[in-house]
């Protein structure tokens, strides 16, 4: 398939919604399972980093439990089909991956746990692992415990959360939709809008009118949601049809929005609004090796100032001035005790196992 490949896209993002891994009685669709990680095998084979975000524990839980309406009957029976169901898919989806030799691992989190900075560090250390490691993560949300009610559409927005966590470049949202229309598709005249710069107003009003017809289990809203982070975090994201057998080498119709610019877009975020909790002092060995696109590492630190806490905004500066700013990966007092100290020692020192770096070069933007 031409859209994402490996070449231009070295981390993806892959979203599956609940109707193409569950059939409407409840069972698991195998078949189409096994194609699509036949097609994930490939990409992987060529180099590219992929996860995957599952939708289906509901679908399937339901079906086990017995439960009416899909299990959407009460919040109650969406967490309870979701805990039941949730350990179904991620057997099938071992079963699948490993028999294509590949390794799955099962990330379940909130969208609070991405939206929160200092969680967000976690999760983000955690895929980045995963993904060196080569294994698949399997990503859905927490359902049983999700504090917020459980939407249908979630997992569109948490995919594009979990892109910006990743450091994806690319998201795909595989549904029953191959795209936008500028209007409700089952209306005469429906165009297909087959590239988007921007998610604008009118923009919003189309998938407005597209979902009014309940077209797609997320409908467009949320998925023009997801653009919309996506693409503000430098990730550009497709919606494409998953109801043909290969989805991810099959060049199908879909709609493509196109990011801002990657650079200037990560650093708009990590200023965010916020404003720099504190200072980190670094030598010029350590200024270079940032300007050179390295982590920041406690060995090139001078000196901290400022109260942060983990996953705090910090401006670092070095000997001629500002430098970058980025996430802080300790808290100041922890930091404090790490200044000028090589990695190896940082296990001893703190007494937990270290973090690779002060800031991490993912999370951090030179100005
Ligand atoms: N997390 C839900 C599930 O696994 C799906 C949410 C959605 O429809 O986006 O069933």
């Amino acid at each position: 398939m031409s859209l994402f490949p490996p070449a231009t896209t070295p981390r993806l993002i892959v979203k599956i919604g609940s109707a193409l891994l569950v059939d409407p009685d409840g069972a698991v669709r195998r078949a189409w399972l096994s194609g699509i990680t036949a097609d994930l095998a490939v990409r992987i084979r060529e180099g590219q980093q992929v996860a995957v975000v599952s939708s289906g524990a509901i679908a399937l839980g339901a079906r086990r439990l017995g439960l009416a309406k899909g299990g959407r009957a009460s919040l109650e029976d969406a967490q309870a089909a979701a805990a039941t169901g949730q350990i179904a898919l991620s057997q099938v989806w071992a079963e699948v991956l490993g028999a294509e030799g590949l390794t799955a691992a099962q990330m379940l989190v909130t969208l609070d746990d991405l939206e929160d900075r200092r969680r967000y560090l976690n999760a983000s250390a955690t895929l980045g692992r995963l993904l060196q490691l080569g294994v698949v993560p399997i990503i859905n949300e927490n359902d049983s415990v999700a504090t917020a009610e459980i939407r249908f559409g979630d997992n569109d927005r948490l995919a594009a959360r979990v892109a910006q966590a990743a450091g994806a470049q690319g998201v795909l949202l595989l549904s029953d939709v191959d795209g936008l229309y500028d209007r409700n598709p089952a209306e005469p005249g429906a165009v297909h809008v087959p590239r988007v710069e921007g998610v604008d107003a009118r923009i919003e009003t189309m998938a407005d009118r597209g979902s009014a017809s309940g077209m797609g289990s997320g409908g467009m809203v949320s998925k023009i949601a997801a653009a919309r982070i996506a693409n503000a975090t430098g990730a550009h994201l497709a919606i494409a049809s998953g109801r043909v057998d290969r989805p991810l080498s099959t060049d199908a119709r879909h709609t493509l929005f196109v990011a801002e610019k990657t650079a200037s877009a990560r650093k708009a975020w990590l200023a965010g609004g916020l404003t720099a909790r504190g200072t980190v002092h670094v030598d010029a060995g350590a200024a270079k090796a940032l300007a050179d696109g390295a982590s920041l590492l406690a060995a090139g630190v001078k000196r901290v100032e400022g109260a942060f806490v983990r996953g705090d905004l910090v401006a670092i500066t070095g000997p001629d001035g500002p430098i970058a700013r980025g996430l802080a990966e300790y808290d100041a007092e922890d930091a404090a005790r790490l200044l000028g100290r090589r990695s190896e020692d940082h296990a001893a020192i703190l007494g937990y196992a270290p973090r690779a770096a002060l800031v991490h070069r993912s999370h951090m933007a030179l100005l």
